[in-house]
């Protein structure tokens, strides 16, 4: 088995520009914007540039500069937003889907990052 990209997935059409975004923060290697179907009051998406399906694509094939610059932009969209509890903010949550079972709706990978309300337990015991 391979990573397949798919070039036409809405987070690639986002980074060649062809669909507007609400841009937060934009380095080099990453992009983070604002979801267009929020669910919590701040929800931030924190996406590579290069193109990676998931999370386990971009931790086993990007460059260490790539995901050193992934993980410190969006350490730097949580500064922005005020949301670090060790700064007197009240917290967040960031997670990734990834896959059928990981529920991805999009196939290029990013990590939600999720604020401004109790967002309750991450699942239910099934
Ligand atoms: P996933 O289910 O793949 O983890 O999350 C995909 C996310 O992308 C969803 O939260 C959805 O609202 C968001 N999304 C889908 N299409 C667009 C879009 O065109 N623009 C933005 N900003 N977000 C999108």
């Amino acid at each position: 088995m391979a990573y397949i990209y798919d070039e036409m997935n809405i987070f690639a059409r986002i980074l060649r520009g062809e669909i507007p975004n609400n841009t937060v923060m934009e380095t080099d290697h990453t992009l983070a914007f604002r979801d267009i179907a929020p669910q919590a009051p701040d929800h931030v998406l924190v996406i590579p540039k290069g193109p990676y399906v998931n999370f386990d694509h971009f931790s086993n094939v990007a460059s260490d500069a790539e995901i050193v610059d992934f993980y410190r932009t969006a350490g730097t969209v949580c500064a922005m937003l005020g949301i670090e509890p060790s700064m007197g903010g009240a917290g967040y949550r960031a997670i990734t889907n990834a896959g059928d079972n990981g529920v991805q709706e999009v196939p290029h990978y990013h990590l939600h990052i999720l604020a401004g309300r109790n967002l309750g337990r991450m699942l239910n015991r099934v």
